[in-house]
């Protein structure tokens, strides 16, 4: 009875200050262990205070810590013990408090002491922890900030610099600490922008993040390099700027390369001077936002006679002097101030803007043109000399246009040309501007072929023994939509420049061969450019052509200029010729006389006729009689094409006097308006829009506008008879014998 009474004031007493979380079942257990130590230690042998003291940490362990719990254990023993009345127990029973007051205080202290001692040592533990893990990323940071390909630099917000990585030493050449000597605004580059440092003070000052600029740096060995510079703000924990992270990328190859491709886009590789995109940007430029009154001059500048150098010496001389006329023209430009650039093959350019108003533009271009007088100097080669002509234009810059200007400009140089070449022309707004303009030209001639805008006419080439036909020339005609018939002259050269010569040789050939599978013709004569014995597909066009024609190889005859095989040093052309001979093409050099007259350059490969230029008949013209001085050099000049086996046509024969006397000097065909004019295969493709372009002074169809209405319908044959007539006047028919 005393002990359930012992056992429910426990469990009351548990209930009461012990640990909320714990059960019933739990309460009760203890309450009744709790009670076992209680009677066991109030037995009089026993040793009560030690009871005590195992009751106190029996209820510290239960969780019965607070003074309360101390409180109401005290009392269950005082109340429910069992007979108190005994005084042996009543003593037993104060030692049992007492003791259970001590070991419940011990047991609580040392809980105490044990709970601190794992907190320290947990909280220490997490202190290493934490510094394990920092160091560890700061490692990691360091490794990554070492080892980036990109230069990173931090500093202050007050420009001192107090890291930076081993990228950015290597990049600008300095050791850590001789980059932190310096202050951030000692990285200035004096072609630095103004809105670079404007960022990096609002960056600073917290008014920006971050910013990113394209910024320059001068290296320690001076060198400059290029770097994509990106710098961004810390901020300390209140929130105020307090460092700056710079990520520096060099970019120096990048733009070096950038430069070097815009470079190539706006220069001419051969003269490095700026070339037509450039100089129709300035010019563009010029005319876009003028000052008042600002004027704007364009010299358009054309050598004369650099085709024949190009031609007669080869194009590595030819190259030569381009880069030396480049350097004249350029060095001669410097007191005006002009920009200098090159258009295209010989053609140059020069233009004066508004920093340049004081000078006169026609004074410049005389300047220019002077400085081409003395003879050009050109490694390994005798000096060259080469004329030009300049074509000037000047106006006022406000409302003006580039397009008008560059034509006005080559009207004015096309004028120069026309008034003997070697001057400066002004462009002269009432001259009537019906020419076509080399500009016109050059931008017209792609797509020339697919127009189908070429024509050829033939011209008989008449043997003088029997007057049989020999051969016939295919002569090439522009059937310019608005310009009417244009001769070769006109645009032959251009063509020449810009390589649509190969596609319009090509059409030639063909056409050429095709005509004369139909026609009664022994063989045809095509012209054949230097540039076209450059395409390694000549001798393939041939083939096929011949092929498809189904020609003998020897009815083609394949005629090039004098001037021309004068650079057989050069072995591609040669062997092309050679290859053609090969074919059993026949090679005929055209225009003898035109360049060196050289006849020992005949040997190099086995020709098989010779055309005299049509200026050896010229002194006959006019009716002056050949000298006998010109008729013997004329005569020994044929006997030695003779004795080389060459049958040499007279070109250009107008007159029956002229006739007579190629006779004289021993040629064996002859060619020329005295005999016929050159005309379509078909009437019905004959040109009949007017011709506005002007004959070669020595050369040329003499009768530019032809009506089908009125001229007999011309036809290419043998003539029964030549005919003389009285006159000089040209035939433009000849009679057939079918
Ligand atoms: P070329 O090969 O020497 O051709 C002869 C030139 O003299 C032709 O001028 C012809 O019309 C002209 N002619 C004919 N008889 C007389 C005459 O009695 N007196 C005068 N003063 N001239 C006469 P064209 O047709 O204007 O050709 C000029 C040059 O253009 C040709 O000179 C030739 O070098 C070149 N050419 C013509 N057709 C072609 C072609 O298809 N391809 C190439 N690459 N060049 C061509
Ligand atoms: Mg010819
Ligand atoms: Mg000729």
């Amino acid at each position: 009875m005393t002990q359930k009474k012992l056992i429910a004031g426990w469990e009351q007493a548990l209930r009461e200050a012990g640990d909320p979380l714990a059960s019933e079942q739990e309460f009760a257990h203890l309450a009744e262990r709790l009670t076992m130590v209680t009677m066991a230690g109030l037995t009089p042998s026993a040793d009560a205070q030690a009871a005590g003291r195992r009751l106190g940490r029996m209820l510290a362990d239960a969780h019965l810590t607070a003074p309360k719990a101390i409180g109401e254990a005290l009392m269950v023993l005082a109340r429910y013990a069992p007979d108190v009345g005994d005084v042996h127990r009543e003593q037993q029973l104060v030692r049992m408090q007492g003791g259970l007051a001590t070991g419940h205080a011990a047991a609580v202290q040392q809980r105490l002491l044990t709970q601190q001692e794992s907190i320290h040592q947990a909280s220490s533990a997490a202190r290493d922890e934490v510094a394990r893990a920092l160091s560890e990323s700061e490692a990691r940071w360091r490794r990554l900030v070492d080892q980036a390909p990109v230069g990173i630099a931090v500093g202050d917000i007050e420009g001192n610099v107090i890291e930076v990585n081993a990228s950015l030493q290597n990049m600008f050449g300095l050791t850590v600490d001789e980059m932190r000597a310096m202050k951030i605004q000692e990285y200035i580059h004096p072609e630095d922008g103004a809105a670079v440092w404007q960022q990096y003070a609002d960056t600073a000052s917290g008014v920006l993040e971050e910013f990113k600029a394209e910024k320059r740096f001068v290296r320690k060995d001076g060198e400059g390099i290029w770097t994509n510079l990106s710098v961004s703000l810390i901020r300390d924990s209140d929130d105020n700027p307090a460092f700056m992270v710079a990520v520096v990328e060099d970019i120096t190859d990048r733009r070096l390369l950038q430069e070097r491709l815009q470079h190539e886009a706006t220069h001419d590789p051969l003269t490095g001077l700026p070339n037509r995109v450039l100089f129709l940007q300035h010019l563009d430029r010029a005319v876009a936002d003028p000052g008042p009154d600002e004027r704007v001059a364009v010299l358009f500048i054309d050598l004369d006679g650099f085709k024949f150098v190009n031609d007669s010496r080869g194009h590595i001389v030819g190259d030569r002097v381009l880069i030396a006329v480049a350097e004249r023209l350029s060095e001669a430009a410097l007191p005006s101030g002009a920009f200098v650039a090159r258009l295209a093959g010989d053609e140059f350019v020069a233009l004066l803007t508004g920093c340049s108003r004081d000078v006169a533009p026609m004074q410049v271009a005389e300047d220019l043109l002077a400085a081409l007088k003395q003879p050009l100097k050109v490694t390994g080669q005798l000096p060259v000399q080469v004329g030009a002509s300049v074509g000037v234009v000047e106006l006022a810059a406000a409302g003006a246009n580039s397009a008008e200007i560059m034509q006005a400009a080559d009207l004015a140089l096309h004028a120069a040309k026309e008034a003997g070449k070697g001057r400066v022309v002004e462009h002269d707004p009432q001259r009537k501007a019906g020419q076509l303009t080399r500009f016109q030209v050059a931008m017209q001639l792609p797509g020339l072929v697919e127009r189908g805008e070429l024509a050829l006419v033939y011209q008989p080439l008449i043997r003088l023994s029997d007057g049989d036909l020999h051969s016939v020339e295919a002569l090439l005609r522009w059937k310019h939509p608005t310009m009417g018939s244009l001769s070769p002259d006109m645009f032959i050269r251009i063509a020449e420049e810009n390589a649509a010569i190969l596609p319009i040789g090509r059409w030639v050939m063909d056409r050429a061969c095709a005509d004369l599978a139909v026609s009664d013709w022994p063989a045809v004569n095509i012209n054949v450019s230097v540039r076209q014995l450059y395409s390694p597909q000549l001798l393939d066009d041939v083939r096929r052509t011949l092929d498809q024609a189904q020609l003998e190889p020897s009815r083609l005859r394949v005629e090039i200029t004098e001037s021309v095989v004068m650079n057989l040093d050069d072995p591609e052309p040669v062997a092309v010729l050679d290859s053609l001979i090969d074919m059993g093409v026949r090679l005929v050099m055209d225009d003898f006389g035109t360049g060196y007259s050289n006849l020992a350059a005949l040997r190099r490969l086995p020709w098989h006729e010779l055309k005299l230029a049509g200026t050896f008949l010229q002194s006959t013209k006019s009716g002056r009689p050949w000298s006998p001085i010109d008729q013997q050099i004329l005569r020994t000049l044929v006997d030695l094409a003779h004795s080389l086996d060459l049958l040499v046509t007279a070109e250009g024969v107008e007159t029956a006097e002229q006739d007579a006397q190629i006779r004289e000097i021993g040629c064996d065909v002859a060619q020329g308006w005295f005999y016929a004019t050159p005309e379509p295969l078909h009437p019905s493709s004959e040109v009949t829009a007017p011709r506005t372009t002007r004959p070669a002074p020595n050369q040329g169809d003499p009768s530019p506008v032809k009506d089908p209405t009125t001229s007999p319908t011309p036809v290419i044959g043998k003539p029964s008879q030549p005919r003389r007539p009285a006159d000089t006047a040209p035939m433009n028919t000849i009679q057939v014998r079918r």
